[in-house]
């Protein structure tokens, strides 16, 4: 068996958590009115990850590519309607990016659930303006894209890299991925 096989075996589907899956059905059928809601979060967790990165660097002298420049870049392919964002930050490893996609990190999308359960007692609607006001983190992703690709790699020397993907609705994808270089690649195939 090569090696190439092995690896697609160890691809595997898994099921959102109710709660996550509940956001998800909100953010992928709201009505996409706001860009900047969703590129604003992945900056700042891009951001963020290169604070850490930076961080740990100050006391560990093992962390791969200690001389990779810090940066975030984004491209865009309107051809493709693909948008890709790119940074040198910490990276996750597998088990890091289901704990850090997986879970609803950031309080604002506890509370922006709770509101959209009372406006829905209310039978009022969601708006992208709403969406905007919780910062509901990484799945605001979901407003904008049809399909999104994660793959990154952690600043420790011996972890795999990983890549994750989902449409947003029901499961994700999780399994190994060839990438050498310390980050984050999340690749955005944008909604028509
Ligand atoms: P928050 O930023 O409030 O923690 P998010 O939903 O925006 O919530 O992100 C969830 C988690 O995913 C982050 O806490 C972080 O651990 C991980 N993460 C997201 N994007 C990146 C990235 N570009 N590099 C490293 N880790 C990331
Ligand atoms: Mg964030």
């Amino acid at each position: 068996m090569s090696t190439e096989t092995v690896k697609e075996t160890d691809v595997s589907e898994v099921e959102f958590r109710a709660e996550i899956q509940q956001l998800l059905d909100i953010l992928v059928h709201s009505l996409y009115t706001s860009q900047e809601i969703f590129l604003r979060e992945l900056l700042s967790n891009a951001s963020d990850a290169l604070n850490r990165v930076k961080f740990e660097m100050l006391t560990n002298r093992d962390v791969l590519d200690e001389e990779a420049e810090l940066g975030i870049w984004l491209d865009i392919d309107e051809e493709a309607n693909m948008l890709t964002i790119r940074d040198t930050g910490i990276g996750m490893t597998q088990e890091e990016i289901v704990a850090g996609l997986g879970t609803i990190a950031r309080s604002g999308a506890k509370e922006f659930l709770k509101a959209m359960e009372e406006a829905g007692q209310k039978g009022q609607g969601v708006t992208a303006d709403v969406i905007g006001q919780f910062g509901v983190g990484f799945y605001s992703v979901f407003m904008a894209a049809q399909e999104v690709t994660v793959t990154s790699r952690s600043y420790r020397p011996d972890a795999e890299a990983v890549v994750w993907t989902s449409t947003g609705q029901g499961t994700y994808t999780v399994g190994p991925a060839d990438k050498s270089e310390r980050g984050t690649t999340i690749e955005i195939k944008l909604k028509e």
